[in-house]
C-alpha cells in the first residue's frame, strides 16, 4: 500500500478517535442505568465475574486433560445473564441493546481491519483521504433517496426526443437507480445520465452514492476534469516512480463505483479520448459499475470521444435521459 507514513497514520487517529467516542458513549450510559437501574450493576458483575472465570477454565482445559472442565456450563450461564440484562433494561423501557457499543462500522467494530484484511471502511477512508471526498459526506446528508422529490418535473413539459414528459423521464430514470442500487454489484451494470445541467442527474448519482456507501462499497465520485488530471498525472508519475499518483489512479480502476460527473466539460484531447477508453475498459473487465453524466446526448459522445467509447457506451450502459426546466432555477423561484 503506498500510503504515504503521515495519511495512515491520520486514518487510524481516526479509528481511534471513532473507538473512543463509542467508549465514552458506552461509559455515559451505563452510568446512567446503574443510576436508575441497581440491580442492572449486581447482573454485570455476575457477567463479569463469570466471564473471568470462563477464561480461567478454558486456560485450564487446554493445559491440563484431566481436570473438569467446566467453559460451556459458564458459557451457557453468561448467555443467561446477558439475556436477563436485555429484559432488565427493556423492563425500565430501553432498547435491549441500549448498552452494546455503537461502533461507525459495526463490521471491523472501528478498528479498520477484520482479521489481518482491511476492512470496507478502511479502503473508503483511503478513498476519502486521497480524493478529497470528505465533502461529498456534508452533500449526500441533503441529496439521498429520502429527500427525493418528483414535484419539482412536470408533466406538462414534453422531451420532442422521446415525446415524453419531464416527470415521465425522471420517474423512468429514478426507477432505473433504484433498480441499479438493489442489484448492486452482482448485476455489473452502468449507467449513463444525458441530459443539460440542473435537471437532477448529480441529485440521482448522489442518491446511489449515498446508498452504496452505507452498504459498506467504495464510492469515488469526481468531475471530468478531475478524473482526467489525476490519469494524466498517473501517467506522469508512472514516468517518475511517484507511488503516491499511482495509487491514486489505481482507485479510479478498482473502486466498487466510479462515478464521472460532467463528462464533456473538460477540454478534449487525444490524451482525454484515450483514457477514457482505457478507464472504461478496464473497469468494464473488473467487473466495477460507472456512472457516467452527461450534457452530452450519444450522438456527442461519438463526435467527442470517438467510435470506441461511444460502442461501449451505447452498448454496455443503461441510458437514463433527463428533459426539462433547471431545477436549480425552480427551486430559487419557488423560494421567492
Ligand atoms: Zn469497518
Amino acid at each position: 500500500m503506498a500510503l504515504s507514513n503521515s495519511q495512515y497514520a491520520k486514518i487510524m487517529r481516526d479509528y481511534e478517535e471513532k473507538q473512543n467516542a463509542a467508549r465514552l458513549l458506552h461509559d455515559e450510559r451505563l452510568n446512567e442505568i446503574i443510576k436508575k437501574i441497581p440491580e442492572y450493576k449486581i447482573l454485570d458483575d455476575e457477567a463479569i465475574e463469570a466471564s473471568m472465570a470462563y477464561a480461567r477454565s478454558a486456560l485450564l482445559a487446554s493445559k491440563e486433560e484431566n481436570c473438569v472442565d467446566t467453559t460451556d456450563e459458564l458459557r451457557e450461564k453468561i448467555g443467561l445473564i446477558a439475556r436477563q440484562k436485555a429484559l432488565l433494561l427493556e423492563k425500565y423501557g430501553y432498547p435491549g441493546d441500549y448498552l452494546k457499543p455503537v461502533y461507525t462500522c459495526p463490521d471491523c467494530r472501528d478498528t479498520g481491519y477484520i482479521g489481518s484484511e482491511k476492512c470496507h471502511c478502511f479502503k473508503q477512508a483511503i478513498v476519502d483521504l486521497l480524493y478529497s471526498q470528505s465533502n461529498i459526506k456534508e452533500v449526500l446528508k441533503k441529496e439521498n433517496f429520502r429527500n427525493f422529490s418528483m414535484d419539482l418535473f412536470s408533466r406538462n413539459d414534453i422531451d420532442p426526443v422521446s415525446n415524453l414528459s419531464s416527470y415521465d423521464l425522471m420517474a423512468e430514470s429514478y426507477k432505473k437507480a433504484k433498480e441499479f442500487v438493489r442489484k448492486f454489484p452482482h448485476s455489473h451494470e452502468n449507467l449513463f445520465f444525458s441530459g443539460k445541467a440542473g435537471l437532477g442527474k448529480t441529485f440521482l448519482s448522489h442518491c446511489i452514492a449515498d446508498e452504496l456507501l452505507k452498504r459498506g462499497f467504495t464510492v469515488l465520485y469526481l468531475s471530468a476534469p478531475e478524473l482526467f488530471d489525476i490519469l494524466r498525472k498517473e501517467t506522469l508519475s508512472k514516468k517518475d516512480g511517484d507511488d503516491q499518483s499511482t495509487e491514486s489512479g489505481r482507485y479510479v480502476i478498482s473502486c466498487d463505483l466510479l462515478i464521472i460527473d460532467d463528462l464533456g466539460s473538460e477540454t478534449t484531447t487525444e490524451f482525454t479520448v484515450s483514457e477514457l477508453n482505457t478507464c472504461i475498459n478496464e473497469r468494464l473487465l473488473g467487473g466495477h459499475s460507472t456512472i457516467i453524466s452527461s450534457n452530452l446526448d450519444p450522438s456527442q459522445i461519438r463526435d467527442y470521444y470517438g467510435e470506441r467509447n461511444f460502442s461501449r457506451i451505447a452498448g454496455l450502459y443503461t441510458f437514463c435521459r433527463f428533459y426539462g426546466t433547471d431545477l436549480r432555477l425552480l427551486k430559487k423561484y419557488n423560494a421567492l
